[in-house]
């Protein structure tokens, strides 16, 4: 079936390879290879591939943003993953009349779009700066910083879902909660969000994402150390949000390694690949840092980073 489909996308001429390392396409460079890989180059590619997928009944398939959320098994993947468009939108965002709102495509990435939203006066969504990714893989984990999320700003989003029917949607469809929704383990794609914005000049939303980007460049691993940001959930400690990096610091886990990956010096909620980590390390000390924060302060960590099994499943 996945030859089938090869052969298909090939015909379209929309750019695919077989068997093809997904690593290079992660910000954690963890997973081995994957059965299909599909780089479309307009939205009108990947609306096509989307819409052949969901009518090709048993085949696995997920999509990709920036791939900065999300870690593959170390062997081969049997899905099909559809990359964000790697073009530029044709349209880029667009402002409604009364300023209030805008539509962007949900292949656009986060930091770009907020250098378009400065300049163009839309402010309230500086909060995503310096959070790497597409805007529609933010809203499938409800992306978020400095006490706001996506889920304070979706109005509504054009998807594709399950059975390949495009469909408007409101912001209720999402299912938001923290650091999820309907979309982060589904199978839907988020073509283009609706966005509330509050109108502002360019200077205060620059400064505003600037002073975002610093403190986290302050408080952060430098980027381009390789991880997925934060790997687990904060979570309540007797209705109390918590910062799970400080449990794991009170553990004395900072630097703890395995294999390639380890607990960052500069945030322990921040796990590092150093060069070679493979998805078997990353399991292993996800559990070992689970069992010594449960041990001392009776807290089970949820992962908010998103693996895929081997059949193409997110979990
Ligand atoms: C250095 C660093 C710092 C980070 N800081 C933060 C932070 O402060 N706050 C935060 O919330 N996150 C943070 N993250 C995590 C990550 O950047 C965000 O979760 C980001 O929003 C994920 O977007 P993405 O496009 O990379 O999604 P991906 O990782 O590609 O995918 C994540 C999920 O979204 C789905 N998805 C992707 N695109 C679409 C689409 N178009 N339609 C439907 N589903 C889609 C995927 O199938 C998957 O389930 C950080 C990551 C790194 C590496």
């Amino acid at each position: 079936m996945f030859a089938a489909l090869a052969g298909w996308l090939r015909r379209q001429q929309i750019p695919c390879s077989e068997d093809a390392a997904i690593a290079p396409h992660l910000y954690f460079r963890i997973g081995g290879t994957v059965r299909l890989l599909v780089s479309p180059e307009s939205g009108a590619q990947r609306l096509a591939v989307l819409q052949k997928l969901a009518a090709a009944p048993g085949v696995p398939w997920l999509v990709i943003g920036g791939g900065s959320n999300i870690a593959f098994s170390d062997g081969l993947t049997r899905a099909v993953v559809v990359l964000a468009p790697a073009a530029a939108p044709a349209t880029g965002p667009r402002l409604e009349a009364d300023g209030q709102a805008l539509q962007v495509d949900g292949g656009m990435r986060n930091q770009p779009f907020l250098a378009w939203c400065a300049a163009n006066g839309a402010g309230g969504l500086e909060f995503l700066s310096g959070i790497p990714g597409t805007l529609g893989g933010a809203a499938a984990v409800n992306a978020g910083a400095f006490g706001r999320s996506i889920a304070d700003v979706l109005l509504g989003a054009d998807i594709v879902d399950e059975q390949g029917n495009v469909r408007a949607v409101d912001a209720g469809h999402f299912a938001f909660r923290y650091r999820d929704s309907s979309f982060k383990l589904g199978r839907g794609a988020v073509l283009a969000l609706r966005l509330r914005v509050t109108p502002a000049d360019e200077a205060q939303i620059a400064g505003k994402a600037r002073e975002n980007l610093e403190y986290r460049l302050r408080r952060h691993p430098p980027y381009r150390l390789a991880s997925a940001g934060c790997f687990f959930k904060n979570p309540l400690a007797a209705g109390v949000k918590t910062s799970a990096g400080k449990l794991i610091e009170e553990c004395g886990l900072k630097e703890t390694a395995v294999g390639d990956l380890a607990v960052a010096a500069e945030h322990a909620n921040f796990l590092l690949n150093r060069g070679r980590g493979t998805f078997a390390d990353l399991q292993r000390l996800e559990e070992k840092i689970r069992a010594a924060v449960a041990a001392r302060c009776g807290i089970v960590l949820e992962r908010e980073v998103i693996y895929v099994s081997e059949d193409g499943v997110k979990y």
